[in-house]
């Protein structure tokens, strides 16, 4: 369960993507949401339902927040 605050986006919101990164493995090229929203780095994404996105994101963004999380 999320305990940020405030509440991280559910995977299903149209925002889920805002959730906090709890786990990122650049080796693998993947991070996990705490909503549990799985995201690669291509910004492909993998949803809890196993629904899959498309990648719409520049891959710097991803890898700016991780930094941003792991100071
Ligand atoms: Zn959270």
């Amino acid at each position: 369960m999320c305990q940020h605050q405030p509440p991280c986006p559910a995977a299903d919101a149209a925002d889920h993507n805002a959730a906090r990164l709890v786990a990122y493995h650049p080796e693998q090229g993947w991070g996990l949401l705490c909503n549990r929203v799985i995201v690669f780095d291509d910004s492909g994404e993998l949803l809890p339902e196993g629904r899959t996105a498309a990648a719409r994101r520049p891959r710097t963004e991803l890898t700016a927040a991780a930094v941003a999380t792991s100071r």
